[in-house]
């Protein structure tokens, strides 16, 4: 059965690149009743921030992708689905002592100042090896007495002469010289592995058949393949997933802009449109003509075979797109609409909350009635958040003050304004107070009535009301907008351009 893991160190909070890797891992595990774990790579204490594996957990559980429990013993014990690396430095120096004794690692007691040096010295020879070994190269009795003296040491891989071949299930086989692979250190000198050593032993004892990362991993896959070897271990499958790139097809870096998932969150997108952006990021659907995903869809339909090796440029007018898509198919279930009531709600309370809280007016800000203003915007609206901004008037009076408002009024000549106003408002009067009186296919006939008593065309009618109405010129439908803000409320909007 399949294992895959994501083991994000805790460096920062999530971003873009990191949710892929997490959903890839995610989608093969569903789609082969594997198992999904959660690995916290967190041996660079240098690197340590505090509460990322919070925003880690909030952000994976906001995008859906939930993570199964480890296997008894091997978790950790305030979650069982939670696996540090700090909490298992033992274990890798067991691990590390071994590859000393049988002379596959040595102590190197370089300084800081020295390793540096020959970097300097190794870039501008142009080499692609930075250590010269000169620590391999130390005698027992001089290793005793820098042990004595305690130098501290770093504990260093010796790299095996040969050519390592990588078999990777996107890009292929990638051959690596050993003239160009570092001895890699392994165990840093305050007792903490380095990545290489902690990720090895891990996905071997976690037992991972498949390791789905970036590829910006693919250069440290050499080494790992070499420790796999030297302990004995079968190799697990490599995957490494393309590089995302910004439309000038640079990396994609925390440098290009806003790419923390919180912040798409926070924005409003939907975690649906976020998740189907992120699954075509070097992933595309053979079996289906669209590109719009549920993630049942996405379990449905993922293979590794359709992975693309080549850089995947993120242009963020796609999550736009699919967001307004997603919006579309959660108004089609009563599920759904919640959904998206519980995403406007905070937006629209912040707002006008306290404008609203004391009139009676106040049922604007409850769940039936923002139900009402998502269906009547939802083909126009591309981010729920953007309804208390863009829609004002489904809350509060226009202001017809605003300029927009006043170009808008220019556009209607006094005499056209009066009379409409005026006869909507003998026609509205005829309306019961019954609110199921006040419906869409009774206001268009009263729009038109007003057309075949003016003969104005149509168009204007739709302006005017939809200024006095809205102080706007876009928007849903006239009658529509009409019949959702309510009769008194029309009225009153009259009245007040009237006056
Ligand atoms: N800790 C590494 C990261 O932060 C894991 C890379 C891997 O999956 O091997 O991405």
């Amino acid at each position: 059965p399949v294992r895959v893991r994501f083991a994000p160190s805790p460096t920062g909070y999530l971003h873009l690149g990191g949710l892929r890797t997490a959903l890839f891992n995610y989608l093969l595990a569903r789609k082969t009743g594997g198992k999904f774990l959660l690995r916290i790579e967190d041996t660079d204490r240098t690197r340590f921030v505090a509460d990322s594996v919070d925003n880690l957990l909030s952000v994976l559980s906001w995008a859906g992708l939930s993570f199964d429990e480890l296997d008894e013993g091997s978790g950790n014990n305030e979650s069982p689905r939670l696996f540090y690396q700090s909490e298992r430095t033992k274990i890798y120096k067991s691990h590390v002592d071994k590859l000393i004794n049988d002379g596959n690692a040595y102590r190197c007691f370089c300084t800081l100042e020295r390793l540096k040096e020959i970097r300097i010295k190794a870039q501008r020879s142009g080499k692609g090896v930075v250590y010269d070994r000169h620590c391999l190269h130390l005698s027992q009795k001089e290793i005793e007495q820098k042990l004595a003296q305690g130098i501290p040491f770093t504990i260093r891989l010796k790299t095996p002469n040969g050519v390592v071949i990588i078999n990777d299930l996107v890009h292929g086989n990638v051959e690596f010289n050993d003239k160009h692979i570092d001895d890699a250190i392994l165990l840093k000198s305050d007792g903490y592995p380095t990545y290489h050593l902690a990720n090895v032993i891990d996905d071997h004892s976690m037992g991972i058949t498949h390791v789905l990362r970036g590829e910006e991993w693919l250069s440290s896959t050499p080494k790992h393949i070499i420790l796999y070897k030297l302990f004995g271990w079968e190799l697990p499958n490599f995957v490494h997933l393309p590089l995302l790139l910004n439309t000038d097809k640079s990396k994609l870096s925390k440098r290009s802009g806003d790419i923390n998932v919180e912040d798409f969150a926070n924005k409003g997108y939907l975690p649906e449109a976020l998740i189907n952006f992120v699954a075509l990021l070097g992933w595309s659907p053979v079996n289906s003509k669209n590109d719009v995903f549920t993630m049942e869809e996405l379990i449905s339909e993922f293979t590794l075979e359709h992975l693309g090796h080549s850089g995947t440029i993120v242009m963020r007018e796609k999550l736009d797109w699919l967001n307004k898509q997603h919006i579309l198919r959660k108004t089609e279930s009563e599920g759904g609409l919640k959904d998206l009531v519980n995403l406007l709600k905070p937006s629209v309370n912040e707002r006008f909350a306290e404008k609203l809280k004391s009139t009676k007016d106040k049922y604007r800000l409850e769940d039936e009635y923002l139900t009402n203003v998502i269906t009547v915007m939802k083909d126009r609206i591309r981010n729920i958040k953007d309804i208390p901004e863009l829609c004002e008037y489904f809350f509060i009076e226009p202001n017809y003050h605003l300029k927009d408002s006043r170009l808008l009024r220019k556009k209607i000549p006094d005499d056209v304004l009066k009379t409409i106003s005026n006869l909507s408002l003998t026609k509205l009067n005829e309306f019961k107070d019954d609110e199921l009186e006040f419906q869409v296919d009774k206001i268009k006939p009263m729009i038109q009535s007003i057309a075949t008593q003016t003969g104005y065309k149509q168009n204007l009618i739709m302006m005017t009301l939809r200024y006095i109405i809205t102080g706007i010129k876009v928007g849903a439908g006239v009658a529509e907008t009409m019949k959702t803000i309510g009769k008194e409320a029309c009225l009153k909007r009259i009245n007040k351009v009237l006056a």
